[in-house]
């Protein structure tokens, strides 16, 4: 049962007067229950939990942290009915999206799990020579993190998502501030994860759940002094907001912020030669998909003017009026696309191809496709801004040159996209895919930026405002990075070096000493 209370640690608190409910996007009408706001003196105690915790949490060996992470696993999965019905009431989305992100977040639970076990992920280094110290070096936790769960994915970016996973993995707790889109579900995944804790035996505050509705509980979060590092998914606003208010901290602590992309595709001449027709369509599908509430929606579309690019337009814009629209995940971030839409439709000089025209839901998000030159491109800077929603520009260069200097530029992507067929052309064009790849995080070669892998070689972040840090992703197993830091012990008595340093490797983890990687003890 879903009570609207914040969890501080086990206890269960809804001590504030501030209430709201969430709001089913499909019925049009607010939902039951109403959801307490956490009050100051709840985040103090979340946190100060949090902090207590920590001393007896970053003590656990990594295979007692994999049996907890597993056991999140399996708790959310034991009432994974429910938890996919009240996402879909909360979130307007499928079935099938449900589904998926469920199954993405219990398999990213698992997946920490493993690289726990696996053990190698604390980066072992011994240097030890004759007459010279010796030093051992390996990745410690920071200490209570704040995850700001993300509007787009209740599950998977959200209470017990990526952020999470990756921080309870480093044996750093949680204190998550929950996104008010989808408290019940919040709530519902926070039960499981307080579940999970005390069954594997964690400490009262390695987790905790606040609601709110407004600005303040995340911002005391982040001003509290014993929290130590943040994460966050959402908009350039409030990731900046967010950035700033750690850094004028008297101790400042790095804000992990992926703040949005438009995600650049870069059609080569050979790609519209047999193909325009399979990229129209699998684009049209990749701009939709999710009602294009995605990070990596492809928002911009790059290639060199001639009759095929006229034709892949041609195509994209019919495929793009055919697909009906899906609600999306608020009244106010409908809005806020309609908004940033007709900020953009407001500019001069762009060639309307086709959008959505028949009748909805009132809070569907019509697609629509526009195309600009890449003159016009380059001198108005209102169309290189990000449309949250199903919109998508395309560009047309006037040739290669053209095409470059639009590329350059653009501000730090999340992803960039290479669409080609022909090897001799991947030479032709090698500056403009070096240009691209200057920009992003991840380049995709023949395919669409939406869908991210979680795998140890996925990187989810990019150049600033992509992110706030360009080093780390968000998304995959190095994901943990953001929530450790180094420490080097030298001449540190055996006794009191962590496991994983002793001379003896009684962890069996791959650790390099003296400059090659191994399993052997010292
Ligand atoms: P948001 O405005 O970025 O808010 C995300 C979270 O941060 C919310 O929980 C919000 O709290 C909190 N917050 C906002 N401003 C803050 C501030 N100044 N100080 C402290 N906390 C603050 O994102 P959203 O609510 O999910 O959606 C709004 C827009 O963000 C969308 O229309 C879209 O443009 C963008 N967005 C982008 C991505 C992406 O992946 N790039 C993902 C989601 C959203 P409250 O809600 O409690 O006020």
């Amino acid at each position: 049962m879903i009570t609207g209370k914040n969890y501080i640690g086990e206890e269960l608190s809804n001590k504030g007067d501030i209430t709201f409910k969430t709001f089913n996007p499909n019925e049009n009408k607010e939902t039951e229950p109403v959801f307490y706001e956490a009050t100051i003196n709840e985040v103090d105690r979340a946190v100060e939990k949090a902090a207590k915790a920590f001393y007896s949490y970053k003590k656990k060996t990594d295979v007692e942290k994999a049996v907890f992470l597993e056991a999140i696993a399996i708790e959310l999965e034991s009432n994974a009915k429910l938890l996919k019905e009240i996402y879909r009431t909360e979130s307007g989305l499928p079935e099938g999206r449900a589904n998926g992100e469920f199954a993405r977040t219990t398999s990213q639970l698992r997946a920490f799990a493993d690289m726990l076990k696996e053990g190698t992920w604390v980066e072992a280094i011994i240097n030890k020579a004759e007459g010279k110290p010796d030093i051992r070096r390996m990745q410690i936790p920071f200490g209570p993190v704040a995850v700001f769960g993300a509007s787009n994915f209740p599950f998977a970016f959200s209470t017990a998502g990526g952020d999470t996973a990756s921080a309870l993995a480093s044996g750093s707790p949680v204190v998550v501030k929950s996104h008010p889109l989808h408290a019940g579900t919040g709530e519902l995944v926070s039960e499981a994860i307080i579940k999970a804790a005390k069954k594997t035996g964690m400490p009262d505050g390695v987790f905790s759940n606040l609601n709110s509705k407004g600005i303040e509980v995340g911002e005391w979060l982040v001003k509290h002094p014993e929290i130590k590092a943040v994460g966050f998914t959402g908009s350039y606003r409030a990731g900046t907001a967010l950035w700033k208010l750690a850094m004028n901290r008297p101790e400042p602590i790095p804000v992990y912020a992926e703040m949005g992309s438009i995600n650049p595709v870069v059609v080569l001449p050979s790609a519209l030669e047999e193909k325009a027709d399979f990229w129209a369509e699998q684009y049209a599908a990749s701009i939709t998909m999710g009602c294009g509430q995605f990070c990596t929606n492809p928002g911009l579309i790059l290639g060199i003017d001639s009759t095929e690019l006229n034709h892949f337009i041609q195509k994209l814009g019919e495929n793009i009026s055919k697909l009906v629209p899906t609600v999306m995940l608020s009244p106010g971030i409908h809005e806020q696309y309609e908004n940033s839409k007709s900020e953009v439709l407001a500019q001069p000089d762009y060639s309307a191809v086709n959008k959505f025209g028949g009748q909805l839901n009132p809070h569907c998000g019509r697609q629509e496709i526009i195309s600009v030159s890449g003159e016009a491109f380059l001198q108005n800077k209102n169309f290189h801004k990000e449309v949250f929603g199903p919109f998508s520009v395309v560009v047309k260069c006037k040739d290669k040159e053209q095409l470059k200097e639009v590329i350059q530029q653009l501000e730090g992507q999340l992803t960039g996209t290479v669409l080609n067929s022909g090897k001799k052309e991947l030479k032709e064009y090698k500056e403009v895919i070096d240009a691209l790849t200057e920009t992003v995080g991840r380049i995709i070669f023949n395919g669409v930026p939406t869908g991210v892998e979680v795998c140890a070689a996925m990187m989810h972040g990019g150049p600033y405002p992509a992110t706030s840090n360009a080093k780390f992703t968000s998304v995959g197993l190095t994901a943990v990075q953001r929530w450790v830091r180094p420490v080097a012990f030298q001449d540190c008595p055996q006794v009191l070096l962590p496991e994983a340093l002793k001379n003896e490797n009684s962890l069996g983890i791959l650790r390099n000493i003296n400059g090659k990687y191994t399993t052997d003890s010292l």
